[in-house]
């Protein structure tokens, strides 16, 4: 079943809607109808998707930012907790970062402002966080997006405040280090909301710090890899001793080469020496099930691998290991030989190798 559908596209941003987001939506309508019928079921549906109008336009305030930094922006997609908007990466000036992170904000205090300027200039009191629900249309609306606005701005990640925090950090004490401390701020701060909101007994903002907590951990970690592995390129990370397995070998043979050694991911090759697939260890067990010990690799390996060039970034061979979904790719030379094998074990080793040196950096090709 495909959860997550495309609804339209703006300027070259595809917008998509998340099953779970359907679902809210109906849930939500059906609480309007049981209050008030067709129309308290329209009106319901109707306010929950001018939130999301508004969640959306912050959205594409942090796209067309990172767009003018040459930052691409595939796709943003909606869920029931808001909108996530994807940005190919994020830029290593802090500056760029700084932009990009107050753009959605500073859409949402746009829009919050406009609704104050229509509510007052048709002579209404707007009602400043005021959210009971017998309030008009507008003053909620923009009472909302106070709200947004105030929650997005918490200095902690994922939200907007904690990459403002880490922008402002890093451009005195570099990326690694400002994203460490503002992750663990971030964390502090949880922490410190999670408890206040169990002493107060409100479910909903328990869960909330609590995935503030593992997003801090998640941003640390996913920016301390890449620092580890700045400037790396596969063929100063595969693994260049390893066995290979010849196309008309029998699973039998296979179980032989896997209890010698350590190697648990076999290239399957041809009598040139060409790569026809990978044969791994759940593969071999999986072929063992079905085929027996008399069966042939080639019914048993992966078929089709993407393989990698030796002179490949650190950063796109992790990104191709990780979708490939395979824990090693074969490493192919221009000739279309195979000279190593990129595997997850190995990177987590170079990676634990790295953060030990004293200068935290790759000791080769350091970049200028
Ligand atoms: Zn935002």
């Amino acid at each position: 079943m495909k959860w997550v559908y495309t609804i339209g596209r703006i300027g070259g941003t595809e917008v998509k809607v998340h099953l779970t987001f359907v679902l809210f939506l109906i849930w939500w309508a059906v609480g309007g109808y049981q209050q008030a019928g067709a129309s308290g079921a329209l009106g319901a549906a109707l306010w929950l998707l001018a939130v999301f109008a508004c969640i959306l336009l912050h959205e594409f305030g942090h796209i067309f930012m990172a767009r003018r930094f040459g930052v691409r922006t595939p796709d943003v997609i909606l869920l029931p907790i808001g909108g996530v908007a994807r940005l190919e990466r994020i830029p290593e000036e802090p500056r760029q970062e700084l932009l990009i992170a107050l753009a959605g904000p500073a859409v949402t205090a746009g829009i919050a402002l406009i609704l104050f300027g229509i509510i007052r200039l048709s002579g209404n009191d707007a009602g400043l966080g005021d959210l009971s629900p017998g309030r008009p249309f507008l003053s909620l609306l923009m009472n909302v997006n106070v709200y947004l606005l105030i929650f997005n701005l918490i200095p902690a990640f994922p939200m907007d405040g904690g990459r403002v925090l880490r922008a402002l950090l890093a451009s005195r004490m570099g990326m690694v280090r400002g994203t460490r401390v503002a992750a663990t701020l971030g964390q502090i701060l949880a922490a410190v909301g999670g408890l206040y909101a169990i002493t107060v007994g409100h479910p909903l903002a328990v869960l909330v710090a609590f995935f503030v907590f593992l997003g801090a951990s998640a941003e640390a970690e996913a920016v301390e890899t890449r620092a580890a592995g700045y400037g790396l390129q596969v063929s100063q990370m595969m693994v260049t001793e390893f066995r290979t397995i010849p196309v008309y070998a029998t699973l039998a043979d296979a179980v032989d080469l896997l209890l010698s050694g350590e190697q648990r991911e076999f290239p399957v090759v041809d009598n040139n020496g060409r790569i026809e697939g990978i044969l791994t260890r759940d593969n071999l067990i999986r072929g063992l099930s079905t085929l027996g010990p008399g069966g042939p690799v080639t019914g048993a390996m992966t078929q089709e691998v993407p393989v990698v060039a030796p002179t490949l970034g650190f950063q796109d061979a992790l990104e191709r290991l990780r979708s490939s979904r395979l824990p090693a790719l074969p490493v192919v030379d221009r000739a279309g030989g195979l000279i190593g094998l990129l595997t997850s074990d190995n990177i987590t080793d170079l990676l634990l190798v790295q953060r030990a040196r004293p200068d935290g950096r790759a000791g080769v090709r350091q970049p200028g």
